[in-house]
């Protein structure tokens, strides 16, 4: 669950994922996904105000965010503010804060949570920032994201806001989706094959996030899966064309949180198939999903945990786990980390940031909040290198940064020389 309150410590005219409270005084505003803790005041009447009497004042987001959003009715009224950044393609965006322009060049990095779920790289006279929302990616990711690379070097991050809903030593290893996806066709097959009263039901709790879970089901047991939010996905053809709203058209079962199959669906289901079941003969195998259950209740090896006869728990998480983090962030290597979740009770964000510092190896300094903080990061990064327990790369970017404001000096100097030979520089 996300904590993170708005705005970044630099660009503090635009907000992300928070849309309400001191964010109403934003000249911009990011969003990363379609969950609902990512929206908070997204919807509500004092935003749409802001908008209304701001018509430069955008919402920038993903093509496929877009389309989820709009796809809820509740905000169709965003639609002439939202504006659709491209993924992976570098754009420059004019920020207007009453009569100052801000040129801000904004990079989208897919993020692997869900649909339509990017980072948002920020590149500008605040610095660079990287800011990843829910993420789940495979270790090495880092390294094939090229708009974090300048040529062979990595590029200098100042704030790096990064997701880490999994940032306990529980979690340190979770299985890749993949490795949960087999356990799960295992499941549904054992089940289905039993006979056509036989029917899997899958516990879901988030809005988004298994539409790869119901393809490749689909494209298994060639079968559409049931889905009362099949219409969620209309703007979504590959997605949809696997879900159907009909119970008796399918043995595999998408279901929400306190989701019931209607009375009357069980009655089509007796109709319309070829054997006629009555209803107390239908038998279900209960399979959740969940990641929270794994990191206390199982070993590390445990996929999928048997709870009765009919009720499975299987492990699937849309977040990286603290060893997928760990890899991203060392990668990174920024300046300052900072915490976007507090991972558990009795946690601070300073905690988790501290245990993150530790594991990747960053220097050791406070949360940076002014320029001169930078500054004093930058030379700990140098007096780091120094003591010989820096990486050879983290020198060369210092060089590289600290030739790039003598040229921009020299620069400057010939210029007004030029323009003012008299003037004694
Ligand atoms: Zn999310």
């Amino acid at each position: 669950m996300s904590c993170f309150g708005g705005k970044m410590h630099s660009y503090k005219f635009l907000s992300i994922d928070r849309f309400d409270g001191n964010n109403l005084d934003s000249s911009a505003y990011f969003l990363s996904h379609c969950h609902t803790d990512h929206m908070v005041g997204l919807d509500k009447h004092e935003f749409a105000s802001k908008l209304k009497n701001h018509n430069l004042v955008k919402v920038y987001m993903s093509e496929v965010t877009k389309i989820l959003l709009l796809s809820d009715p509740k905000y169709l009224h965003l639609k002439p503010h939202i504006c659709v950044l491209p993924i992976e393609q570098p754009k420059i965006v004019k920020i207007f804060e009453g009569k100052t322009i801000h040129e801000v060049t904004i990079t989208l990095f897919s993020a692997g949570h869900c649909p339509g779920s990017v980072m948002f790289l920020f590149e500008g006279n605040d610095g660079t920032c990287l800011y990843t929302g829910d993420f789940r990616l495979p270790k090495g990711s880092a390294t094939r994201m090229k708009h974090l690379h300048s040529g062979s070097s990595k590029k200098l991050i100042h704030h790096l806001y990064v997701d880490t809903t999994f940032c306990i030593p529980d979690a340190n290893f979770i299985p890749e989706r993949e490795i949960c996806l087999q356990k799960l066709i295992n499941l549904v097959k054992n089940w289905i094959s039993k006979g056509k009263n036989h029917i899997v039901r899958l516990n879901l709790s988030a809005k988004y996030g298994y539409e790869y879970l119901y393809q490749a089901l689909y494209e298994t047991f060639n079968t559409k899966i049931y889905c009362a939010r099949a219409g969620n996905y209309k703007c979504l053809p590959d997605v949809a064309e696997v879900l159907t709203t009909d119970p008796t058209h399918s043995q595999i079962y998408a279901c929400f949180k306190k989701e019931r199959v209607k009375e009357k669906d069980w009655s089509q289901w007796e109709a319309t198939n070829d054997e006629i079941v009555p209803n107390k003969q239908l038998k279900f195998l209960s399979v959740t999903l969940s990641t929270l259950y794994f990191t206390h209740a199982a070993l590390p090896k445990d996929v999928q945990i048997r709870i009765s006869e009919t009720s499975f728990r299987l492990c699937f998480s849309f977040h990286s786990s603290l060893s997928e983090v760990c890899d991203f962030v060392r990668h990174v290597q920024p300046l300052s980390v900072h915490a976007n979740v507090i991972p558990r009770v009795g946690e601070s964000f300073s905690s988790v940031e501290q245990r993150l510092r530790n594991l990747c190896g960053l220097k050791n300094h406070e949360k940076i909040n002014s320029a001169d903080e930078m500054k004093e990061a930058l030379m700990m990064r140098f007096s780091f290198h120094q003591s010989g327990d820096s990486k050879p790369d983290i020198f060369w970017r210092l060089i590289c940064s600290s030739l790039k404001s003598f040229i921009s000096s020299c620069a400057t100097m010939f210029y007004v020389l030029s323009k003012f030979p008299e003037t004694h520089v």
